[in-house]
């Protein structure tokens, strides 16, 4: 047994806890789970059910902690997990799941599978079997701060633009204000027009913010790839930062993964609350829409639907929110079939993008999000994530749909209403 496979399945051993558990305990079989992924149910294949991908970490479960598991392994009916099953277990884990929670939802005894998977993942990742792409994302996250290796200078540089085309200054490291932002390596290069749209929404609404030099990224390589350790050190390195410029919100943009990780597991992974309150920008939008410090005019005509990022909606909560903001500047606002909590994923999130090895199973899963668009026909699709806009974008090429991909944050810069007009208005 090499030294790795012993780590992982030791690894495996410790994730054993009460909802894993219960989960193996209580699970009946029943499949409803399956017609809720998205892998399953574009592909036909029995290997991509959620309740398989789970498959060597409940033997282990049943081997190491249930009485008759135990029993059959005494008497060598059960055979132990092998290092070359985790090997064939490596795609299933990684390469079609992306933690998008939709099975959780449909479990009649309240199984969380994502969760689940994400607790095979440590096990995996333990083992020595997590995918290269995903494995050089987390070394540079922790090397060089981002995932996609963005550097300060990259990220200054492209600040630098936004300055010159609006006229003002982007903060950067000013103690005291209320807002620290973060950023997806996604939104600074591949759609660096996000640091304009919230700049000009930030000067418009009188927000005192700032982003970090020393923790401007927001995604969380060490969550998807499972490692709690690495996952919870990216998460210290946004609380110092926010610390030491002593504000009280940290913004996560427009990236699905990165809401969950900062919002709801960062404070389980350092062990303590933060000093902050986690807010996304959707969240905070639609908050200075309610108090009248977001105002915005004119309408855009085309048909516009609402793509639902997994971690946004079904897993963080934020469902109501870009629809309110959606319909202060769509003339023509369609739902998807399905659309908030139980949407379909785009097929490319819990680092499934980060995975070139992936690319052809993430385009089959696009074909579930191609048949909801199909049956509304909209002039351009809006969302709220980088990760989804690239993949929707790379699904939309493929199937030769020429559907554009837009964000939500930058239609509303786009719609805000001039300075001028704002101070013509009656009080
Ligand atoms: S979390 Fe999503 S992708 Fe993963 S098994 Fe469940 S439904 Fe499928
Ligand atoms: S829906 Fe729940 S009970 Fe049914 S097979 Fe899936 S995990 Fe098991």
């Amino acid at each position: 047994m090499s030294a790795s496979f012993k780590r992982g399945i030791n690894s495996f051993k410790e994730q054993m806890d009460a909802p894993v558990a219960a989960f193996f305990s209580s699970c009946v079989r029943c499949g409803l789970c399956s017609q809720a992924c998205l892998f399953y149910t574009e592909t036909g294949d029995p290997k991509y059910t959620p309740i398989n991908k789970l498959e060597p970490m409940r033997r282990v479960w049943q081997q190491e902690y249930s009485f008759w598991g135990k029993l059959a392994s005494a008497l060598g009916i059960s055979k132990p997990v092998t290092d070359a099953e985790l090997t064939e277990w490596e795609t299933l884990v990684y390469d079609s799941c992306t933690l998008c929670g939709r099975c959780s939802m449909v479990c009649p005894v309240g199984n969380d599978i994502a969760y689940m998977i994400r607790k095979m993942r440590e096990g995996m990742a333990a083992s020595g079997h997590a995918p290269e792409g995903l494995i050089g994302a987390t070394q540079r996250a922790i090397t060089i701060g981002s995932p996609m290796g963005v550097k300060l200078p990259a990220l200054q540089a492209q600040i630098r633009h936004v300055e010159k085309d609006l006229g003002c200054t982007v903060p950067v490291d000013v103690q005291g204000v209320d807002y620290m932002l973060l950023l997806s390596s996604m939104e600074i290069m591949n759609f660096p027009e996000f640091i304009g749209a919230i700049t000009r929404i930030f000067r418009h609404a009188g927000i005192s913010w700032t982003i970090s030099s020393q923790a401007f990224e927001a995604t969380n390589s060490g969550i998807q790839i499972g490692v709690s350790e690495i996952a919870a050190e990216l998460v210290e390195r946004v609380v110092r930062a926010a610390t030491e410029l002593k504000v009280k919100y940290v913004i996560s943009p427009e990236c699905g993964h990165a809401y969950m990780a900062i919002r709801w597991e960062g404070p389980n992974l350092i062990g303590r609350p933060y000093d902050f309150k986690v807010v996304h920008i959707l969240e905070l939008l639609d908050e200075l829409r309610t108090s009248g410090r977001l105002q915005t005019s004119g309408k855009e005509t085309q048909r516009l639907t609402y793509h639902d990022p997994c971690q946004i909606a079904r897993r963080g909560g934020v469902v109501q929110q870009p629809r309110n903001l959606l319909r202060e500047v769509a003339a023509d606002f369609v739902e998807m079939p399905e659309a908030g909590i139980m949407n379909w994923c785009c097929g490319a999130g819990g680092g499934v993008s980060a995975n070139e090895r992936a690319d052809e199973i993430r385009l089959k899963a696009f074909i579930r999000k191609k048949k909801q668009l199909d049956e509304i026909n909209p002039d351009a699709l809006v969302s709220a994530c980088s990760n989804c806009r690239i993949q929707l974008e790379d699904g939309l090429e493929e199937n030769e749909m020429d559907i554009p991909v837009l964000s939500l944050t930058e239609i509303i810069a786009d719609h805000l209403v001039e300075k001028e007009q704002k101070e013509g208005q009656q009080p």
